[in-house]
């Protein structure tokens, strides 16, 4: 069996393209922009890299980018009065805090003074904490998680009674992921780097996300044939024969996993363009919530 690859890159076009148009709208009929604030701490030329590339997307999207960078030695309160100043300022509707911020910073503080309404990544602790519980919900989504279930939806995925396994326990990433597959009625196994015989666990999913940050990991004989694989791994590996001396490969050894699965998202082109465009959405709504009054 030869499975059918999930292009996240072109779902993902579809959802910016209907963002897009619904950024006009607000504009024609409110006056409104949308607006994301991103907030940069230090040199980190990974994080530079990926807040270029969401300012990039909001530009393309039509929506205000407010950069904010601080530099690697900034203070505790410098931050926060920062998040603050953020969180009163009507020009925006979501504010991004760059992750990892430098070690010294206390990382739940700051992203627990982010305004609720302006949660766009949603890693507050009460969005967070409702999307935990039963009948609440979070106003926003963490955006990589919510990226994996959108593909997952569109390659047409029963979630009702599926055997799902997740493969990490993050809090960005793992944890919300099984949160929002027990929301939609799967039989949800979390593992980690703690769980016994890893190979068997995954043997018995419908349903595979992967997010464990091992260069592909995930073989061939872990999957059960038909099954749905999700690749959410980033992984720099070197490569002589490449131009750069490197290239990024997933957490599944996609060459072989595609022999074997029903579906798969490749890595890259699978989840990564789908949390760009899941934070866009995000900031979207964020204005809608500001317009509604709801703050
Ligand atoms: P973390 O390092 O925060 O979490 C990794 C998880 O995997 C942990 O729960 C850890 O277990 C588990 N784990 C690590 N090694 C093993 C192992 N050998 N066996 C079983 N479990 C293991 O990573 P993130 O969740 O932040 O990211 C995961 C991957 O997703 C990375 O490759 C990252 O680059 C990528 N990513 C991609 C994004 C995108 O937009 N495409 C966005 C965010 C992340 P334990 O808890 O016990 O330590």
């Amino acid at each position: 069996m030869t499975a059918t690859i999930i292009d996240g890159k072109a779902v993902a076009e579809g959802i910016r393209s209907e963002i897009a148009w619904s950024v006009e709208q607000m504009k024609a009929a409110h006056g409104i922009v949308p607006g994301l604030a991103t907030v940069l701490v230090g040199d980190n030329p990974a994080s530079h890299s990926y807040v270029r590339m969401k300012r990039k997307a909001c530009a393309e999207a039509g929506i205000e980018s407010l950069p904010h960078e601080l530099p690697g030695d900034a203070s505790q309160e410098e931050v926060e009065e920062l998040v603050r100043r953020l969180n009163g300022d009507p020009r925006v509707h979501g504010i991004l805090v760059q992750l990892p911020l430098p070690k010294h910073l206390d990382e739940e503080r700051v992203l627990s003074l982010i305004s609720l309404y302006k949660d766009v990544d949603g890693f507050h602790p009460v969005n967070i904490g409702r999307l935990a519980m039963k009948g609440r919900k979070p106003l926003f989504i963490p955006c990589t998680p919510h990226g994996a279930i959108v593909l997952l939806e569109e390659a047409g995925a029963q979630f009702e009674g599926a055997n799902a396994v997740v493969l990490g326990r993050s809090n960005i990433v793992g944890l919300p992921a099984a949160l929002l597959l027990i929301h939609r009625n799967a039989t949800v196994t979390v593992c980690h780097s703690r769980t016994k015989d890893l190979p068997a666990v995954c043997r018995s999913a419908d349903i595979l996300i992967a997010a464990v940050g091992r260069a592909e990991m995930v073989k061939a004989d872990w999957v059960k044939p038909g099954a749905y694989v999700i690749d959410v791994g980033s992984n720099r590996v070197d490569d002589p024969t490449s131009e750069k001396g490197y290239r990024w490969v997933g957490d599944v050894a996609f060459d072989e996993v595609k022999e074997v699965a029903g579906a798969i998202t490749p890595s890259p082109g699978g989840v990564g363009p789908m949390t760009i465009a899941m934070l866009l959405k995000n900031t979207l709504r964020g204005a809608e919530l500001a317009l509604s009054g709801a703050y």
